[in-house]
């Protein structure tokens, strides 16, 4: 058995006992998922505002990382942003993109948790749809503004989703990233020397 639970500003607080509960219940492993504002979770926190972004985020991977250790409960660290921490996390960017999401109504989406419908398969190819769709394209081709040139990049890419979700545009660099803030964090030092 395996718990997973939204990583948001709300369960951060709780992270060590999530682990202590998963310790105690015996399962195999502890997962978080960082919240995507979509949905449900768009009309409950109006504005964002219960997404953790920049250093609030990365010190919520470090907790999880450090409980992992000290709990010796396993948790998936198989996203983008984590290898940041370490070059053996993360994960394949864009795979998403290569998943089929058909809604109820036979649009083709272009993620399953976001709203962006690709067009319908009623009336299109989905070979079409699928294969030709200029967005869908430059995601799999990791065409995202502000992390070409990120040594990063080919294990991380950003949270498709929470980009679209925060900014409208999936081809967006992910809002939580914490990279930017280190670099500025160094030239100040460098101004200050
Ligand atoms: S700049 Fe982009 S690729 Fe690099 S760590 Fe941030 S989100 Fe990931």
């Amino acid at each position: 058995m395996n718990i997973l639970t939204v990583l948001s500003k709300a369960s951060a607080d709780s992270i060590e006992q999530f682990f202590q509960l998963a310790k105690d219940l015996g399962v195999d492993s502890m997962s978080f998922t960082r919240l995507v504002p979509t949905g449900n979770a768009e009309r409950q926190t109006s504005n964002d505002t219960q997404t953790l972004l920049g250093n609030d985020l990365k010190r919520a991977f470090q907790r999880i990382l450090i409980a992992s250790s000290e709990y010796s409960i396993p948790t998936n660290t198989n996203a983008p942003l984590w290898t940041i921490f370490d070059q053996a996390l993360g994960g394949i960017p864009f795979n998403f993109a290569d998943g089929i999401v058909i809604d109820y109504q036979g649009n083709l989406m272009a993620t399953s948790r976001s709203r962006y419908k690709i067009g319908s398969v009623k009336s299109n190819s989905l070979r079409n749809l699928f294969l030709k769709n200029s967005l869908l394209n430059d995601i799999r081709s990791g065409n995202i503004h502000g992390c070409k040139s990120c040594t990063k990049f080919n294990k991380c890419g950003g949270d498709r989703n929470i980009a679209w979700a925060m900014t409208g545009d999936f081809l967006e660099k992910d809002p939580g990233c914490w990279i930017d803030l280190e670099v500025k964090k160094i030239e100040k030092r460098r101004h200050i020397v």
